[in-house]
Order: structure tokens, then C-alpha cells, then sequence
């Protein structure tokens, strides 16, 4: 460890010695700055206070949001309204002098730039740079591109594209780094910047950008990936990048920017073991590794649950390896850490929800985007079955945004508000609304099991799952993503359904998923937290041990430096 030495300052001061730029259209750094969505964003964000913790020569670049994905207000039957999150970058971050241009169409669109400084563990910076539009040098219409993240049609999301990409690239050599020459593509949103590359370093030169681009994929069904046509992508992009596009995807339409990404990136990876499977079948392409996804186990770790940690386990928020620890922490610690926070989680609802719930309870939560396939409404297709094993026994909180376009998720949040009516005075069921990093990090670390049970292979890692884990918080969830390689059935938590060995994953009963999730809740997990404390808190000793030992962005961000980046923290 070299942090007060000389070389040291000179290695985390000089900010223009960085060498990895990470391309993300989303980027959760604070709650307050409400520039990200959901999973995407939160990844982002964990993986860049990893990089500044671990010391690794990295900058984030990505895409200022004017207005913060919306406010989430339900009325009394469920229904969804959206209201604009007005957010000043003035109060979190720093503008900066430097600016470059982009040509959209055939207007020239002057971009700038704002700077948010990430300060690791050891003081070790990495810089992100927020790109925007909204300057008074630009027209009424250009500046409102960056206006709402994916918002307004294919037009403006591919707008918003060539400013994240082709902006990015140009605004890095404004900012005078000399020294990049990895970029890490997060998602398809980033793949423009391989084409400014292109352009940069003179036509034919694909195999010289694809030895310095790095693509991670987060999308397991076709349909999820980034298509556009060849018409609009015309009228956008300049003439000097379609070329090169037509020479990428010999004639493809319409444009897939996974396909670019794919093409023109030396490493490709999933977010977890299944996902890497699941890629290399849908994009026929044997070569795509996997990096399973982790979080940031500081950030995601309760007070109390740090606090613990902190007196037993030194080091864990340096090296997270050293959560194999656990096991020697008292029982009697454990359960009061927990019981703190889940305190604060039953204060939250009655802050949120006006109920007051019970401590003692055996509680259940679920909380994600509403998006159909999640199915958070799948626990209450059978509220007889559901009273007469968890009357009296379980309490429920949810919590999770639709997004405006959504309408299948708006009915998934309306299904649960139906059944919240029908199940009143017999279990008590909580939605509290918006939810948002401070909520997820409450509900991940103050109930007693976290639910989870998407429709196979939908859900690529998953990362809130991760988040329980790192306060002993047990999983009950279907087989899918991360929780394939986490989970030790009774063990780390329990799995919900079948193994996933079908050759169709998603061409299975799904009434095997409802009659597993009741048979064990009923005759697993209710009896053993009522009946045996003290193998439950072996169990929650376990999670913290195995799952949260390796389910973080410390051992990610690893991964990728060894694997994807060739280079070393500087502390570890
Ligand atoms: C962690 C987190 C997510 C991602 O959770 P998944 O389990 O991957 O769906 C989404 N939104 C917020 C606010 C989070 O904190």
C-alpha cells in the first residue's frame, strides 16, 4: 500500500493519466442525481466507486439527464402517475470549460460537459464527465435531446446515442487524456463511440479500434436490444460514419447496435454464468465470456450490518473476500444488526404507507422495475392458498416503477393493489411508492427474505438479490442469473421452481414456479424462521460468507482488469 507516498498522489492526482474510458448511457452515483433508470444505472455506479476504491486508471463518461427519471405517485387502485424530476447539476456537480461539437443531421450541436469526482477509499479519483446539449448556443429543439433518458421515440434515443458515442470520444480528447486506450462499452447504447474511432484513427483501421474496445451485453432476449433503421440512421449520422457502418454490417437493415458492438470489440461478455450461455446461442458466437455482475458492498451494506462488520471482519470494503469471516461473527450480533434494520425498514412504511407493521413477522420483499416478466404479482395467483399458509404469519412490502410506456407493468402494479384490497385484516401487503436507491437500499437490507422470481432466462444477473445477501438477508428466488451460481438450496437461501436444464428456458410450466414458491414457503421457510432461530441465522451467516464474498463489484471490476483491461488495482 503506497497511500502516502509520492507516487501515489502522482498516480491519483494527475487525472489525465487514466487509461479505460466506461461508456454508459445511465450512471446511479447519488440518489439526488437522477440520472439513470434502474439495474443498468446502479451497475454503472457501483462498478465506478469500485474502480476509485481499487485504484484502477478508469473514467466514466456519460449522458447528463435534464429531468431525472420520473416520480412514481399510485393511487388507491394502483394506478401509476408520472411526474417530471427537475434536478439542478449546478448543486452536484462541476461545470466545465470544454466543449466539442457533433453534427446531427446536418445542424452542428455544441456539447458540454459536466464533472463528478468519485473518491475511492484511499483517495483515489475517477472522474465521471456528464455530456449535454442543453447550451444556449443550440436550438430550442437540439437542447432537449439529453431532455429524459430513452425518452421521445427512436429519434431522439439514437440522438442521444451519437452524443454519448461519437460526443464522448471527442470530449475525452478535449479533456486532454492522452493516455486512454480501452474503452468499455456498457450495454449497445455506447456503440457509436467504435465508429468515431474508426474515423479518428483513418478508414480500415476495425482491427486496430476492436484491440482497444471492450463490450458488455445486459440483454437476453432479442427484442430488448437497440434496432434502427437504416433510413433514420442515415439522416442522422454524418455520411463518413454510414460508410463505415455499411461496411460493418454488410448491408444489414435495420441497424442493430449490439451487431456494431459485437464487431468491433476484442472482449465480449454476460453478466453472469447463464447469460454468457444464453448470449453465445442468440448472437451464435462462441467467443462471448461471462463476468457475473456484483454491487458495491459498501454502499449496499446497512449501518448496523457495517458497523458489525467494521468490528469483525477489517478490510471487507477493501476486499470483500474477506466476508468468509462471517461465520466467526455471534449469533446474538447478526440477529441485532438485522433487527436495526429492519427497524428502519418498518419505519420507512409507516413514513411511506401509514401501517405499522410488525417486527417480530416473518417479512417478505420484493422490489424492481415493474416490467411484466419480473412477475411481482406471481406470489398472489392463489390468495386462499396464500392466506391459509401465511395468514397471521408473513407481511409483504413491494415497491417498483413502470416505466411510462409500459402497459403491461402499470397492470402487474394494478394486480398487486387488487390483491392488497382482497387480503385486508389477513396479511398485510405494503406498496410504497417511487422506489429509488435509498428505498432499495432499505427494503434489500431490512426484511427477512428477498423474493425473486422472473420468467427464465429474462433476468441476465439481477444485483438486488446481492444486495440482501450483504446483510443476511435470504433469497427465495427462481433460478436465474446470479442466483444459479449463488445459490446452496437451504444453504445460501432457497431456489423457486426447477434447475434450468431445459434447452428453451423460457418454454417451461410456469405452474411449477407458483406450486414450488407456496410447498416451500409453507413447509420450509415459515417454520424454520418461527421455529429454528438459530439455523436461520447460520444461514444468514452463510449468505454474507459465499454470496456477498463474491457478488460485488470489487471482485468484478477485478475480473475485468484482468480478463478485459490488462491492468492492476493499485490496492488490493
Ligand atoms: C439494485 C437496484 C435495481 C436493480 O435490481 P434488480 O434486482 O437487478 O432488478 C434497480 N433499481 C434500483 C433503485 C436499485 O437499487
Amino acid at each position: 500500500m503506497e497511500r502516502s507516498s509520492a507516487i501515489f498522489k502522482r498516480l491519483s492526482q494527475d487525472k489525465s493519466k487514466r487509461e479505460i474510458a466506461y461508456f454508459t448511457m445511465e450512471a446511479a452515483l447519488e440518489n439526488d442525481i437522477p440520472s439513470f433508470s434502474g439495474g443498468l444505472g446502479v451497475l454503472a455506479g457501483d462498478t465506478l466507486r469500485s474502480a476509485a476504491d481499487l485504484g484502477i486508471p478508469m473514467v466514466g463518461v456519460t449522458l447528463l439527464q435534464q429531468y431525472g427519471y420520473f416520480h412514481q405517485t399510485l393511487d388507491d387502485s394502483g394506478n401509476q402517475t408520472e411526474t417530471e424530476v427537475k434536478w439542478n447539476p449546478d448543486l452536484k456537480l462541476t461545470q466545465l470549460p470544454n466543449y466539442t461539437e457533433i453534427k446531427i443531421e446536418n445542424r452542428i450541436v455544441r456539447v458540454r460537459v459536466w464533472e463528478y469526482e468519485i473518491v475511492g477509499k484511499y483517495g483515489y479519483v475517477v472522474p465521471v464527465y456528464f455530456l449535454d446539449v442543453n447550451t444556449p448556443e443550440n436550438s430550442e429543439q437540439d437542447r432537449e435531446l439529453n431532455k429524459q433518458l430513452y425518452g421521445g421515440g427512436q429519434y431522439i434515443r439514437l440522438c442521444q446515442e451519437v452524443i454519448l458515442g461519437i460526443g464522448g470520444i471527442r470530449m475525452l480528447r478535449d479533456l486532454g487524456f492522452r493516455d486512454i486506450d480501452r474503452y468499455h462499452l456498457n450495454e449497445g447504447h455506447a456503440s457509436l463511440l467504435a465508429l468515431e474511432l474508426i474515423r479518428e484513427s483513418g478508414y480500415s483501421s476495425y482491427d486496430k479500434v476492436k484491440q482497444n474496445c471492450v463490450f458488455t451485453t445486459h440483454t437476453p432476449v432479442p427484442a430488448g436490444h437497440d434496432v434502427f433503421e437504416f433510413d433514420l440512421v442515415k439522416q442522422v449520422l454524418s455520411p463518413v460514419y454510414i460508410d463505415y457502418l455499411r461496411d460493418i454490417l454488410e448491408g444489414e437493415n435495420p441497424v442493430n447496435l449490439t451487431t456494431i458492438s459485437l464487431k468491433l470489440s476484442r472482449f465480449v461478455n454476460g453478466v453472469s454464468a447463464k447469460h454468457g450461455e444464453v448470449s453465445r446461442n442468440m448472437f451464435k458466437n462462441p467467443a462471448i465470456e461471462s463476468i457475473t455482475n456484483g454491487v458495491h458492498s459498501a454502499t449496499w451494506t446497512s449501518q448496523s450490518f457495517r458497523r458489525l462488520f467494521n468490528q469483525y471482519i477489517p478490510g471487507w470494503d477493501i476486499d470483500p473476500s474477506h466476508f468468509v469471516q462471517a461465520m466467526f461473527i455471534p449469533d446474538e450480533e447478526i440477529w441485532k444488526a438485522h433487527m436495526t434494520a429492519k427497524g428502519k425498514l418498518l419505519s420507512l412504511v409507516e413514513d411511506e404507507a401509514g401501517i405499522r407493521m410488525d417486527l417480530n413477522r416473518l417479512t417478505i420483499g420484493f422490489a424492481r422495475r415493474a416490467a411484466a416478466y419480473k412477475r411481482a404479482d406471481l406470489i398472489f395467483s392463489d390468495l386462499e392458498r396464500l392466506i391459509e399458509i401465511a395468514g397471521d404469519k408473513v407481511q409483504f412490502v413491494f415497491a417498483g416503477k413502470a416505466h411510462p410506456k409500459d402497459g403491461e407493468g402499470k397492470q402487474v402494479i394494478r394486480n398487486i393493489f387488487a390483491a392488497i384490497e382482497q387480503l385486508k385484516g389477513k396479511i398485510e401487503v405494503v406498496y410504497i411508492q417511487n422506489y429509488d436507491m435509498h428505498s432499495g437500499g432499505v427494503l434489500t437490507s431490512g426484511v427477512d427474505v428477498w423474493l425473486n422470481n422472473p420468467q427464465r432466462p429474462r433476468e441476465a444477473s439481477g444485483t438486488s438479490g446481492m444486495k440482501s445477501a450483504h446483510n443476511g438477508v435470504l433469497n427465495f428466488s427462481v433460478l436465474d442469473g446470479w442466483w444459479i451460481e449463488a445459490c446452496i438450496e437451504g444453504v445460501t437461501g432457497w431456489a423457486i421452481g426447477p434447475e434450468p436444464n431445459e434447452p428453451n428456458l423460457s418454454d417451461y410450466d410456469e405452474r411449477l414456479d407458483i406450486d414450488d414458491l407456496y410447498e416451500k414457503l409453507e413447509k420450509v421457510i415459515i417454520p424454520l424462521y418461527y421455529e429454528d432461530r438459530s439455523k436461520w441465522i447460520r444461514m444468514m451467516k452463510n449468505t454474507i460468507a459465499l454470496n456477498a464474498a463474491y457478488f460485488n463489484t470489487h471482485r468484478m471490476v477485478k475480473e475485468y482488469a484482468l480478463k478485459a483491461y490488462h491492468v492492476s488495482p493499485l490496492f488490493q
